[in-house]
């Protein structure tokens, strides 16, 4: 174990780890093994995180990329990512009985699509191409959506009427990263309509928040999270906006290269909204191992959030 040297010590974020759309995805997988028994089949990675999946995994939760891999008449349950309704229906088209642990921030953007497609605009949705929570809302109204991946996107997209253009996004962006987007657009389509309320959840926003407040003192910023959770790539990002010398993305304390903290005296540390605590803990003991024992909170936000489970994971009646 090294000596604590003089100055070194960890600027841990606050808030960090589980988001209540992702702890609320969880309970619905264990709480579903409990209610139908395994093997419980889960479309696509519950949440994007790999150590939450291995446990689900051993619980006797199945990973499926699609619901026609589901044997009919099985139980299935959709990731907080949400999916398009071609999803619902092949579910219902196999006698499936489907959980939906769509996160309900998810599902708000999904409502926001229909209704602007109900009027006829064409939506222009800030997003990743590919990334699974931007195809179940293009799902909603596939001939009214486009995908527009950031500013350079914004200013050639083609639109059928300039007047009748509205805009959403995914929950997971770096809030400047839309905001440059949203300025593209709103040069070129001056009457753009916008949703009700930013798409970019609280969860985003509060961890972004508490990274940007650390990221000019660190020299160096850990961020804990799996590199397809859209979120935790985000956070590194902002943490070298904001001014930290060296951002990193680890799934674990194992992916730590001692090198990294070569001429370190501050590391950041934070977590993607996919991340458990065990794994920030095992980080924070690696570097107390390492002489980084001195722990400051960096609290930007409180939260206290939290979603209803869905109505069909409230236990059957037992027949007397
Ligand atoms: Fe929901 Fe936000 Fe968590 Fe995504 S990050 S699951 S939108 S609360």
């Amino acid at each position: 174990m090294s000596e604590p040297a003089a100055g070194r010590r960890v600027l841990l974020a606050a808030p960090r780890g589980y988001c209540a759309g992702v702890a609320r995805a969880v309970t619905v997988v264990e709480k579903g093994l409990e209610l139908y028994g395994a093997p419980v089949y889960v479309r696509h990675e519950i949440v994007h995180n790999k150590y939450v999946v291995k446990s689900l995994e051993n619980k006797g939760a199945v990973f499926v990329e699609e619901a026609t891999e589901v044997p009919e008449g099985a139980t299935v349950i959709f990731s907080a990512h949400g999916v398009s309704p071609a999803v619902h229906r092949q579910a219902a088209d196999r006698r499936l009985t489907a959980i939906d642990a769509t996160c309900p921030l998810v599902t708000k953007v999904h409502k926001e699509a229909v209704r602007f497609a109900r009027d006829d605009y064409d939506i222009l949705l800030i997003g990743h191409e590919g990334h699974e929570e931007v195809i179940g809302t293009s799902g909603e109204a596939p001939e009214h959506i486009t995908i527009v991946d950031g500013p350079q996107e914004a200013a050639t997209v083609k639109v059928r009427d300039p007047n009748k253009v509205a805009w959403l996004s995914q929950t997971t962006l770096s809030a400047n990263e839309v905001l440059a987007t949203v300025a593209v657009l709103k040069e070129r389509f001056p009457n753009l309509a916008s949703p009700p309320s930013d798409d970019i959840c609280y969860a985003t926003q509060n961890r972004q928040a508490a990274v940007k407040q650390l990221g000019a003192d660190a020299d160096l910023v850990l961020v804990v999270g799996s590199g397809n959770s859209s979120n935790s790539v985000r956070l590194v990002e902002v943490a070298l906006e904001a001014g930290a010398r060296a951002a990193c993305l680890i799934d674990s304390a194992d992916e730590i290269d001692e090198t990294w903290l070569d001429g370190v005296r501050t590391v950041g540390l934070t977590s993607g909204a996919s991340v458990p605590d065990v794994l920030v803990d095992d980080v924070l003991d690696w570097l107390a191992e390492h002489g980084y024992r001195q722990v400051e909170v960096v609290q930007a936000a409180e939260e206290h959030q939290h979603f209803a489970l869905p109505r069909n994971l409230t236990p059957r009646p037992q027949r007397t």
